[in-house]
This record gives structure tokens, sequence and C-alpha cells, in this order.
């Protein structure tokens, strides 16, 4: 058997044309969908991640503003520069990108973030909307994961979802969607013992942990589906953390690193930054 590959390029293409039209549809009402992003200091990554974010952001017809900050930019400055946005009713996303500079605490910055306008999905208010089921923001790459799993028509109710990785970012927020779309889940971390008990048992298994093709083939139930979320820079080259040429011989489904999990996580960006509009328009309707 040879496994079925989940293309996230072209899902996200097709998601990204969706969210255009969408984008055309609220220009017409008189909203333009409008995402701001604080960038502080030099990190070529966070540099050209950023730079990804606006390119995604003006092809789908929302307008990305990016305030780049020294090094030096204080606590204070970035906790004023955010509540000024806050109180900005033309901005309807903003997101602090990470990691910041170690004089400044990520927690204290998140929280400052007005939830309604949490695209990144952080803030502790809409981590608890998560967990109760409620309508908040879902992180960006749990979110895209989601989405490709049921674009691509997995099902996901009554399976066994097996997540390597406990992280805020992915691991937690993706075992939490799953739960709420009725899989069973199991979680996984440095502290699992025996971890290929577990992942042998999974119809769906999420690798994030960040570590190059740590999960081998005898670690995979034959016709799962396999989600890879690592990214490894090995030799110049983009891996995963699944051994991919063998595990691809008996899955049923597998994500291809690069162009895979990726694509979708700044898709999802887009569908929250559209989704924050069209709730801030409905509560300036209201009010
Ligand atoms: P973190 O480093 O925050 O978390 C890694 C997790 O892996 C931790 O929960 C850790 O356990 C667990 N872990 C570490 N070693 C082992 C082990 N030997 N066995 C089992 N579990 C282990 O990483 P992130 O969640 O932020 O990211 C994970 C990967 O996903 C990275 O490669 C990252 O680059 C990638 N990523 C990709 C994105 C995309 O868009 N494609 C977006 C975000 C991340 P413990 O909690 O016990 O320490």
């Amino acid at each position: 058997m040879t496994a079925n590959l989940i293309d996230g390029k072209e899902i996200a293409k097709t998601t990204r044309s969706r969210i255009k039209e969408d984008v055309e549809q609220l220009i017409e009402q008189g909203t333009i969908p409008s995402l701001t992003v604080i960038l502080i200091g030099d990190d070529p990554a966070s540099h050209s991640y950023v730079k990804g974010k606006e390119r995604a952001c003006e092809q789908a017809g929302i307008t990305s503003v990016v305030k780049r900050h020294p090094e030096s930019f204080t606590e204070a400055e970035l906790v004023e520069e955010i509540r000024t946005l806050n109180e900005d009713s033309s901005v309807h996303g903003i997101l602090v990108q990470l990691p910041l500079p170690k004089h400044i605490d990520e927690t204290v910055v998140l929280d400052e973030i007005s939830p309604h306008k949490d695209v990144d999905g952080f803030h502790p208010e809409n981590v608890g909307q998560l967990l109760s089921g409620g309508e908040g923001f879902v992180p960006c790459t749990p979110l895209g994961i989601i989405e490709m799993l049921k674009l691509t028509g997995i099902e996901i109710e009554g399976k066994h979802a097996v997540i390597v990785g406990r992280s805020n970012l992915v691991g937690k927020p993706v075992g939490q969607l799953l739960l709420n779309e009725n899989a069973t889940v199991t979680y996984c971390h440095s502290k699992t013992k025996d971890l290929y008990k577990h992942t042998l048992d999974a119809d769906i298994l999420i690798a994030a942990v960040g570590r190059p093709q740590m999960i081998g083939v005898e670690g995979i139930k034959p016709g799962a589906c396999v989600i890879d979320v690592g990214v490894n820079r090995v030799d110049g080259k983009l891996i995963g953390d699944v051994q991919f040429d063998e595990t691809k011989e008996i899955a049923g489904w597998i994500t291809p690193v690069p162009g895979g999990v990726g694509p979708m996580t700044i898709t999802m960006l887009l569908h929250n930054t559209v989704l924050a509009a069209k709730r801030l328009g409905r509560c300036n309707d209201r009010s």
C-alpha cells in the first residue's frame, strides 16, 4: 500500500480563494479586513515569516500593517502600542510575532491583546473558549490541521487520535480540537514511556515535536492518517518529525514536509482575520 498524499499547498490554495471571495464581499459592505503585525528585533526567521504573512494578506485583499521595532523596544512601549491598536476600530487582527526579546514577558504582552482581535488565539480567554467549545479564536496551525483533515474527507469522530507533543502552540490545541470533533485523544510528550505503544494504536497521528524523523515506520499503524507538523532544517533541507519515505508505504494518508501543514498555517491567519472583521462588524452594527 502507498499512502495518499495530503497536499497542503493545494488545499491552502483552494481555501485562500474562498477567503478572498469573503474579503471581496466584506469590502463591498464597507469593511476592509485589516491585520497589524508587531515585529521586534532582527531575527531573520521572524522577518521572513512576517514577510510571508504580508504577502498572503496582500494576495487575499486584506490590509496588513507591520510595525517594526528595534530590539531595545521596551515591554511598556509594546503594551502601550497594543492598547492603542485595541482601541482602533480600523484594526481587526493584532499579531505579535514570537519569539520576543528576553527582556519582554510574552505572557504579559499576549494578555494585553483584545481577545476579539487575537487572531493567533493565544489569549487566555480564547484558550478557555477552545476548552469549552465556545466562539473564540483558535491558533492557526491546529486549526489548519483540522481544516485539512475535513477537506480531505478524513473521518475524525470515533477515531483514536494520538498527539506527540503538548505545546500550547500546537499539541494541546490540536488535541482539544480533535476532542471537540469526537475523537478519542491521547497526548504523548518527552516523559511518555514506550511512545510506540501509543502511536501504534493511532488512527490519526499528529507529530509535533521538532526532532527530525524521530517517528519511524515501526511506530505507525498500517492505514493511519499521519500529520507531520515538524519543521526541522537538516543540511539546508526541511524535514519533518516522521520518516516519510518508509511511512508512506504503510500509512493511509500522510502530509509531506514541506508542503503539508505549513501552507495551512498562514491560510488560517487570513481566515481568523476575516472572522475578526466580521465579528467586530457585527458588534459595531449593534452599538
Ligand atoms: P515545542 O518545542 O514547544 O514542543 C515540543 C513538544 O515535543 C513538547 O511537548 C515536548 O515534550 C515534546 N517532545 C520532545 N521530545 C520528545 C520525545 N522524545 N518524545 C515525545 N515527545 C517529545 O514545539 P512546537 O509545538 O512549537 O513545535 C513542534 C514542531 O512543529 C517544530 O518542529 C516546529 O517547527 C513545528 N511547527 C510547524 C508549524 C507549521 O506551520 N508547519 C507551526 C508551528 C510549529 P515536553 O512538553 O515534555 O517537553
